[in-house]
C-alpha cells in the first residue's frame, strides 16, 4: 500500500516543491488550494496524512483541522501543521485543535518527509512496509531502487512512479488514461500517447536480455503489470 498524503496549501510553489519530494518518496500525492477544497478532497481521496498550511484563504488551517476530526472516516488521519517562523501561539493552538506536529517554514523537505514517515509508521504500521515485489522484481521505497533477479535497474522519474503504480496493483489491467491520472495526476494535460511512450522505456529498463516481458498490453484497453503466459 502506497501511504497518501493530502497537501493543503494555498502557495502554488510550495505545493510544487512538496509534491514533487513526496512522489520522489513513492508517496502518492494529492493537493487542495484552500480549506473548502481540502474537506472535499479528504473526503473523497481518505488521505493516510494531511500536511496543513495554517494560514490558508477562505477557511483558516485551525479549523479545517477541527472540521476533518468531525468525520467519522478522518477522526484519526495524522495532521502535520505548516506554520510560520515564530508562531509560537499557533503551534500550540494547532496541536490543541487536534493536529497531530507541526513544522515552521521555511523548513527542508527531507525533514518533512522525515515526520511523516514518523506520524504514518505511528498510525499505520503496515503502510510504512517499503519494500514491493513482483515475480524477480523489486522495487525498494525507502532507497528509490528497482532490481530485477538481483540487477540493478535504472529508471527515470516517471518510469519510477508508473512502475511504483503497476506494483501496487499487480494483474490489473488499467487504461492510459487512469495510467495518465495516477501517475502524472489529474490536473495535468499529457497526451494519451505519452503513456506508450514511458510504457516502452519502462519495459526497456526492467527486461533484460532473455527476460520475460512483465508488462502485458491489452489491446484496445491497456497495461497490465503480470507474469508472461507460458508461450
Ligand atoms: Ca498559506
Amino acid at each position: 500500500m502506497t501511504p497518501r498524503i493530502l497537501i493543503v496549501e494555498d502557495e502554488a510553489a510550495l505545493v510544487t516543491l512538496l509534491r514533487y519530494n513526496l512522489e520522489r518518496e513513492g508517496f502518492e500525492v494529492s493537493e487542495a488550494m484552500d480549506g473548502e477544497e481540502a474537506l472535499l478532497r479528504a473526503q473523497e481521496d481518505k488521505p493516510d496524512l494531511v500536511v496543513l498550511d495554517w494560514m490558508l484563504p477562505l477557511m483558516s488551517g485551525i479549523e479545517v483541522c477541527r472540521r476533518l476530526r468531525r468525520m467519522p472516516e478522518l477522526r484519526s488521519v495524522p495532521i502535520v501543521i505548516l506554520t510560520a517562523r515564530g508562531e509560537e501561539a499557533d503551534k500550540v493552538r494547532g496541536l490543541e485543535g487536534g493536529a497531530d506536529d507541526y513544522i515552521t517554514k521555511p523548513f527542508s523537505p527531507v525533514e518533512l518527509i522525515a515526520r511523516i514517515r514518523a506520524l504514518l509508521r505511528r498510525a499505520q504500521p503496515d503502510l510504512t512496509s517499503e519494500t514491493l515485489i513482483f515475480a524477480d522484481l523489486s522495487m525498494d521505497l525507502a532507497a528509490h531502487k528497482v532490481r530485477r533477479d538481483g540487477r540493478a535497474v535504472h529508471l527515470g522519474p516517471t518510469e519510477f512512479r508508473l512502475l511504483h503504480y503497476l506494483l501496487r496493483h499487480p494483474g490489473r489491467v488499467f487504461s492510459r488514461e487512469q495510467l495518465l491520472d495516477a501517475v502524472w495526476g489529474r490536473d495535468v494535460y499529457v497526451e494519451a500517447r505519452t503513456v506508450d511512450v514511458h510504457i516502452r522505456r519502462l519495459r526497456k529498463a526492467i527486461n533484460g536480455e532473455g527476460e520475460a516481458d512483465l508488462i502485458r498490453t491489452v489491446r484496445a484497453a491497456g497495461y497490465a503489470l503480470d507474469r508472461p503466459s507460458a508461450a
